[in-house]
């Protein structure tokens, strides 16, 4: 339902998992295995001891969201928060430290309301989704049409919907792997769409959340060109569940809505990147990715900051090993995941000719639980390192999932390039609680959770650093149009 180009926006790593690529002959456990060198062996064992005595990584959020707090794309925040992690990394001593400038969208949240008139007049907690065009002034009005979903609403007659807000009322599933997020997030992204298109005059949705507080979730949503710019906004779980209880009335619902948001134009952003240099091919990379930017509501803890400090963290912990290893190691922190993948297709774009010396790409963008399974996407031809590079993540519990690896919103850019993406995947089973929610703040954050995450990662990404050879370029098969 969701793809990397004219996505469904600021999804992250569900998007690319939701994506449908294949990898060739990914699927099934390779029978064989290779043997990594002892060196590597022992490396990994000695990050998981170093890791298990002292991690920064909580530390490096509560200093992101202490310092910088909400970084929307192209906001005083977000500018603050390219200052902050251009400091933390020469702060840890990264080499080559540096903002790689990017033209982000801006847009402006204003404020937002919505109350039930009839038949029992109620106020309702509400937000803006990302990028929604406001209302008239004094709000606008009209009678209800609830739909479950995008599929349902568009079965509905024409005439059942014009001149009505639409309300989308699917509620999302709670699951370890987060694929309840999949399912629903298409109401957030092309809601506006489908009820514009049946002459809808607004859409207001249940939160993409699994929360019952009672906080609104936003998120991107999508206009397509062609189609009436209609208003869009999210209703807290609660307040979904108030608002489909007097629509089950039987009665008339009439609701108003009022919403000040809307664009403004591009601003400068940046994609802010460290390295520790490979002392013996430092032109080939592997890539810790997560992103930089937040929502504006909460102060971007567990979306995204949880991701920066596992990759910093992760990188930092590989560093200060004796010996540097073989490979760079490049934490990229991309500008504008949520907002249009802004700094992920610079990177990209930038880099067409470096793309082949990219040995691999990692992204943590799920929050701070631990990690409960590794995937990989790697050539035919390459699929015997696998189980060798899973057995070095066994003493932490983590099991091998044969299913090919999405890699993540971020670096999907480069998986579409062929760059082979291995996923080490958070437990997403509260993270959907307080993702693009006010209630994404620090105190969320799994401090267990986020250290077991930096041991796999560090364990992964310094593996592959040092990997005895290259690796191929996977096939990328595109997905069919959806
Ligand atoms: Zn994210």
């Amino acid at each position: 339902m969701t793809r990397i180009r004219g996505a469904v926006l600021g999804v992250g790593v569900l998007a690319a998992m939701s994506a449908g690529w294949a990898a060739s002959g990914a699927s099934a456990p390779p029978s064989a295995s290779a043997a990594l060198p002892e060196r590597v062996v022992q490396r990994a064992a000695e990050l998981q001891r170093r890791v298990a005595a002292g991690s920064e990584a909580f530390g490096i959020v509560a200093s992101l969201t202490t310092e910088v707090g909400p970084r929307l794309a192209g906001s005083d925040g977000d500018r603050r928060a390219v200052a902050w992690a251009v400091a933390k990394l020469r702060a840890l001593g990264f080499d080559n430290v540096r903002a790689e400038p990017v033209n982000v969208p801006r847009w402006l949240r204003g404020e937002a309301s919505a109350a039930i008139l009839a038949p029992w007049p109620q106020r309702l907690v509400v937000v803006a989704l990302g990028g929604s065009v406001g209302t008239p002034d004094e709000g606008l009005r009209g009678e209800v049409v609830e739909a479950a979903n995008v599929a349902v609403l568009e079965e509905l007659p024409d005439e059942a919907v014009r001149g009505r807000i639409v309300f989308l009322s699917e509620r999302m599933s709670r699951g370890i792997d987060g694929s309840g997020y999949g399912k629903t997030v298409p109401n957030r992204g092309r809601g506006a769409i489908a009820a514009a298109r049946k002459g809808a005059l607004a859409v207001v949705i249940r939160s993409i959340g699994t929360g019952s507080h009672r906080l609104a979730h936003t998120g991107a949503l999508r206009y397509e060109e062609g189609v009436a710019r209609i208003p869009a906004a999210a209703l807290s779980n609660p307040d979904a569940d108030l608002l489909a209880a007097q629509v089950a009335s039987g009665q008339p619902v009439q609701l108003e809505l009022r919403l000040t948001c809307r664009a403004d134009g591009e601003a400068e952003s940046a994609n802010v990147i460290g390295e520790i240099t490979g002392r013996e091919l430092p032109d080939e990379v592997v890539v810790l990715g997560a992103h930089l930017d937040s929502w504006d509501l909460g102060t971007g803890a567990e979306d995204d900051g949880a991701g920066v400090a596992v990759a910093i963290e992760a990188a930092r912990q590989i560093a200060a090993l004796p010996e540097r290893p073989r490979r760079t190691l490049r934490v990229v922190l991309f500008a504008n995941e949520e907002f249009g993948l802004s700094g992920a297709r610079a990177y990209a774009a930038a880099r067409a000719a470096e793309l082949p010396h990219h040995l691999a790409a990692l992204e943590s963008d799920l929050g701070s639980g631990r990690i409960h399974r590794f995937r990989a996407r790697v050539a035919a031809t390459d699929e015997a390192w696998v189980p060798a590079l899973h057995r070095l993540l066994e003493p932490l519990g983590i099991p091998f999932d044969p299913a090919p690896a999405s890699g993540g919103a971020d670096i999907g850019q480069l998986a579409r390039a062929g760059v082979p993406v291995f996923d080490l995947s958070h437990d997403a089973s509260r993270y959907f609680d307080v993702h693009h929610s006010a209630n994404d703040t620090l105190d969320k954050v799994d401090r267990a959770g986020l250290d077991h995450a930096v041991a796999a990662y560090a364990t992964l990404a310094s593996a592959l650093a040092d990997l005895p050879a290259p690796l191929g370029r996977t096939v990328v098969e595109t997905p069919a149009a959806r």
